[in-house]
Formats: structure tokens, sequence, C-alpha cells
């Protein structure tokens, strides 16, 4: 039998142990926000949350702010200082199968024409303990674009509940290597497995919510200068930025230089196609229209990344409907197309 199983109460000593080696990131509350921040040595309550972060967990690998480098200004002209990158392993414990597909999916941009050391620094330090989702919220579509709610082949392993211990899957070499050595680890048996099966079975079935994929590109292009369809879809929203901030796959960024006597520092954050101003910068932005913007947020996701990398950049994690202000829902959208391809 290749899988082990813990005992529920002994993922603290895993952690903390796992801490030797790694900066460990759990799920947890920062100022009232769901987010992976460090491991604090002891509260485990995550274990019991059924709803993801609030925050994904691209933030640990692509934050909202980051330092790119340093300059100096002098008579000479500008001197740059490129930062070290943060060799650090970090283990990220508890992510869900659809917020470890979204790094899958961003990986893609991340090394496509440019390779980003930024990003992928962290990426390739990081080993990823995917935790599943007993009870998905009824704003989460992830079977519908391909993930199951209780597993994952973009972790390195994989936790599934099984009542009072986790199944726990070894999905990579790293992965089973890391479990091999830990303590409190047991062999799992076939009864185990049966309940790992079921309990995963379950979970599928609890994602009620359903979007049908089908020639999703070819509707896209077809309804793409509808624009009586994304204005009416467009009227509620209020360009606050939170359904493109908060989405696991998307990765628009800004840069700013700051300096101050002489001395100055090029940060990126995150930006939002869905503002008014965004590429207002380099030139002036091309979808000054409210209803442009919120187009480009699904086209983005379901016809232009598909044609770039074969791939839906959404994992029906519902985080863009469960945090807009105005209840607006992609999944009617996507559903309500006017062209029927
Ligand atoms: S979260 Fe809602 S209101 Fe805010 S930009 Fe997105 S669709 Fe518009
Ligand atoms: S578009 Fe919405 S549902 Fe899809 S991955 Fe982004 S936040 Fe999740």
């Amino acid at each position: 039998m290749d899988n082990r199983k813990i005992k529920k109460k002994d993922i603290g000593k895993l952690l903390n142990k796992w801490s030797q080696d790694f900066t460990v990131f759990v799920p947890s509350k920062e100022n009232g926000i769901a987010t992976m921040s460090k491991w604090d040595g002891k509260d485990t309550s995550f274990l019991n949350w059924y709803r993801n972060t609030v925050v994904p967990p691209k933030a640990n690998l692509l934050p909202n702010m980051e330092k790119m480098f340093s300059f100096q200004k002098d008579k000479e002209g500008y001197h740059l200082e490129l930062p070290a990158q943060d060799e650090q392993k970090q283990l990220t414990f508890g992510i869900r199968p659809c917020d470890a597909k979204a790094l899958s999916i961003l990986d893609m941009t991340f090394k496509d024409t440019y390779e980003d050391p930024y990003y992928l620094t962290k990426r390739r330090n990081t080993f990823l303990v995917g935790l599943g989702c007993t009870n998905p919220c009824d704003s989460c579509f992830c079977t519908s674009l391909g993930i199951s709610p209780a597993e994952s082949n973009d972790v390195d392993l994989m936790f599934v509940d099984i009542g009072d211990e986790f199944l726990i899957e070894g999905v990579t070499d790293n992965g089973k290597e890391l479990i091999a050595l830990a303590n409190g680890v047991e062999e799992a048996t076939q009864a185990d497995e049966a309940r790992a099966k079921e309990a995963k079975e379950a979970s599928y079935h609890k994602v009620t919510r359903k979007i049908d994929t089908k020639n999703i590109k070819e509707k896209l292009l077809s309804s793409f200068d509808n624009q009586d369809y994304w204005e009416k879809v467009a009227a509620k929203c209020v360009s606050c930025g939170i359904c493109t901030f908060l989405c696991p796959t998307c990765y628009c960024f800004d840069m700013n230089d700051e300096l101050v006597k002489g001395e100055g520092t090029r940060f990126r954050s995150w930006d939002s196609c869905a503002f008014p101003i965004y590429t207002k910068m380099p030139m002036e932005n091309p979808r000054e229209e409210k209803w442009r913007r919120l187009r480009q947020k699904v086209c983005h996701k379901y016809e232009f990344y598909p044609m770039l990398f074969d791939i839906i950049a959404c994992t029906g994690c519902g985080r863009c409907i469960r945090l807009c202000p105005v209840n607006w829902d992609i999944a009617q959208t996507l559903d309500r197309l006017p062209a029927k391809a």
C-alpha cells in the first residue's frame, strides 16, 4: 500500500517538524481575512474550514506588492541593484485542488516568452500539500473545469479527510520523500483507501453548480461584438477589481518607481483590467467602457488563455462570485451567452 495516514490531532506536530526545514504556510486569518500565512506553531482550526481562503495562495508567489530592484541616481546616471532571490524552501499546507491547479496555470504565463525570476524562484522552492474539500460552497463549480474537490495532481502530497484521520497520497517523488520521514504517520489500510474513495466521490457530487464549457471559446468569439449583452452583464459592476485581485489565476501587475534623494526602488503590485485607469501609463486604456473591461475578464479566462495555452484559466473556485459586492456571476454570464456555437 503506497498511501499513508495521520491522525488529525497529530497535524500540529507534523507542521512543527516541517517548520524545521521550511517556512510553512497554512490557512489563517490576518486582520479577519482568510489567507495563507506563516504557521504560528499551534493553530490548526483551519482543518475545520469548509471554505477556501479569501486571498488565494498565489499571493505567496506573486505578492500584492514586491520589490523588483533598487537604484541610485548620481551625476553619471542610474545604477541598478538586483535583490538576491529568496531561495528559502516553503511549504504550503492546506491548498485546495482548485488553487493548486491555478498555480499550474500561472506557471504557463511566468515561464512563457520571459522567465520571471521573482515568481519562478519561489515556485521552484515551494512544496504544495493539498487538503481536499468536504463541503464545497454553492458558488464553486470546479467539477465543470475538470477539477475534483478532493483530488489533485498539482500538489506534492494530498490529504483526504477520512474521519479522525487523513489519508495521505504521495503525488510526486518529492512528496513521497517528505512524508516517508515524518513522525506519527502510518501505512494506510485497504479500509482507509475505501473510506477516502467514498469521501472523494461524496464531495465531488456536492458541487452542484455547473457550467457547460463545450465550445465555450467559439461561443465567446461569436458573442464578442454583442454590445447589448455585455452592457447588460456589466450594468451593476462598480469596477472595484475584487474579482481579479482575488482570482487565483489573474496575474496582471503594474510597476512603480519611488525615488527619494537619489535612492530609488522599483515595485510591482497587483493591477486589474477592471480598473478604468488600467494600462493608462504606457498608453490609453483601450477598454474605457466598463462592459469592455468585464468582457475582457471573461474572454481572457475562457477564450484567449485557451488559444495561447490550450487550457481554460478559471478553476471554478467561486471567489469572484462569493466576493463581488454586487453579486456579478461569471457562471451565469457564460451560461447566458447569446451565441450558441
Ligand atoms: S468584483 Fe464585481 S463589482 Fe468588482 S469589478 Fe468584479 S464584477 Fe465588478
Ligand atoms: S474567474 Fe472566478 S471562479 Fe474562475 S478562477 Fe477566477 S475567481 Fe475563481
